[in-house]
Parts: structure tokens; C-alpha cells; sequence
């Protein structure tokens, strides 16, 4: 049972974000229904629907719920599309891509946030959610071509590698710039002859890194 001060906290950042630009209302819809207090650690259970990024451990953070509605919202998501996400994180944005989509498939760099995610996925029946540990910014070839391809992690540049394993037709989101500066969220949509590029605002996220974090526990 989420308690009643939450409850009506979560209403509260549901309209917060509908003031704010966010008029799909499948995409509140997906975070209305996922409860965000289970994805944050239990010391900021009490800010879990304040809408600001919060720690989660490892240097790296939960996204802040208005920038999650933003890129699911970009993506335009259908029940029949195939989803890749790189850096699960603490799997929230996950959650929300999983009620509007087919199939999400995520992956993660560091193991302990990966199993972490995994049981609150099962915790909350989420079981169209495939999970890999390993290297995002290389895709997920065995799984391509994606629908829709959503990067939480900032990258220089949109990684051509990512763009080869999008369907024509398809969306790409991905923060882009260096981790210091603000960085620049682009959204992409892959045709026959490349990518059309749209810039949808100032954001601010941990970097896209290579490889994997060494597994220590
Ligand atoms: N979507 C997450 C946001 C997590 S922050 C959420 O909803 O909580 C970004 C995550 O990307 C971090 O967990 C970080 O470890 C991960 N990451 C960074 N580079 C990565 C890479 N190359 N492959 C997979 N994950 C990566």
C-alpha cells in the first residue's frame, strides 16, 4: 500500500508535468501508474515524486520524472514497438516504456543496479522487460532492428552504432554533449537516406561510458 501522502504526491507531479508541456496522456498515463518510490533509495523515498533526478547509488542517478515523460513522449510509442533502452539505471524509465510498448529490452553496465532493477520488474509483473548486463553504446545486435531506441546516458555524438540498429521508420532519443555542460536532447527519426534531427531542449545526465564496471559485489 503506497501511503496517502504519496498518493496524492504522485497526482501532484502528474499535473506539475501536464503544466509543463507533457500533453500525451498514455505517457502520464505510464507514470501515474508506476510507483517511483520503489526505484529510489529509501532514504529519498519522501522526494521520489518531487520532480528533480535523485541519487541511486554508484555515482549514477534515477532521471528527473520530467525529462522521463519528455523522451517517452518523443518516442511516440505504440503497443507494436520493440524498444531498446541503454542504462537501465534504476529501471524506472524502463517501467514506463514497458506499459506502452511491446518489448522493452535494457541494458546496463553496472551488475548490482541491473539485479536491482530486475526484481522490482518482477515485483511489479513487468515481464515484458529483457534485461543484459554489458555494453549499451555497441546496441544489442541478436535483438535488432528496434522500433525505438531511447540512450539515458549522455554520448558525444548519436552513436552510429545504435543508428544501424534502428528500423527505418523508427525513433531515436539520446542526450548528446559533453557530461560537464549542458547537454543538447536529440531526437531522430531514421529514414531511407539517414537521419532527421530534432533538438528538443537542454538536459543534464551521467555519461555514456564504455564497456562494463567491473563486477565488485
Ligand atoms: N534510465 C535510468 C537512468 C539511469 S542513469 C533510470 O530510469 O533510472 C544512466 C545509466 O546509464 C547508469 O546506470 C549508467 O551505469 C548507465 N550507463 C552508462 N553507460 C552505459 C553503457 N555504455 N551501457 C549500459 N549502461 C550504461
Amino acid at each position: 500500500m503506497i501511503a496517502m501522502d504519496l498518493q496524492s504526491e504522485r497526482a501532484r507531479l502528474i499535473l506539475t508535468l501536464r503544466r509543463n508541456g507533457i500533453l500525451d496522456q498514455a505517457v502520464l498515463t505510464a507514470l501515474e501508474q508506476t510507483p517511483r518510490e520503489l526505484f529510489v533509495p529509501e532514504t529519498f523515498r519522501r522526494h521520489a515524486y518531487d520532480d528533480s533526478a535523485l541519487p541511486i547509488g554508484r555515482g549514477q542517478t534515477i532521471s528527473q520524472p520530467f525529462v522521463v515523460a519528455l523522451m517517452t513522449e518523443a518516442l511516440k510509442l505504440d503497443r507494436r514497438c520493440k524498444v531498446l533502452e541503454v542504462g537501465t539505471g534504476s529501471g524506472y524509465q524502463a517501467a514506463v516504456l514497458s506499459r506502452l510498448s511491446r518489448r522493452v529490452y535494457t541494458v546496463e553496465r553496472h551488475k548490482p543496479l541491473l539485479r536491482e532493477a530486475e526484481s522490482l520488474f518482477r515485483h511489479l509483473d513487468l515481464h515484458n522487460i529483457v534485461t543484459k548486463y554489458g555494453d549499451g553504446a555497441t546496441g544489442w545486435l541478436e535483438q535488432a532492428p528496434f522500433d525505438r531506441i531511447i540512450v539515458t546516458a549522455a554520448a558525444m555524438d548519436v552513436p552510429p552504432v545504435l543508428v544501424d540498429q534502428l528500423a527505418v521508420g523508427g525513433r531515436i532519443v539520446v542526450p548528446v554533449g559533453d557530461h560537464d555542460l549542458p547537454q543538447v536532447l536529440l531526437c531522430g527519426t531514421k529514414t531511407e537516406g539517414g537521419l532527421e534531427l530534432e533538438e528538443m531542449g537542454d538536459v543534464r545526465f551521467v555519461p555514456l561510458l564504455p564497456g562494463v564496471e567491473a563486477d565488485r559485489d
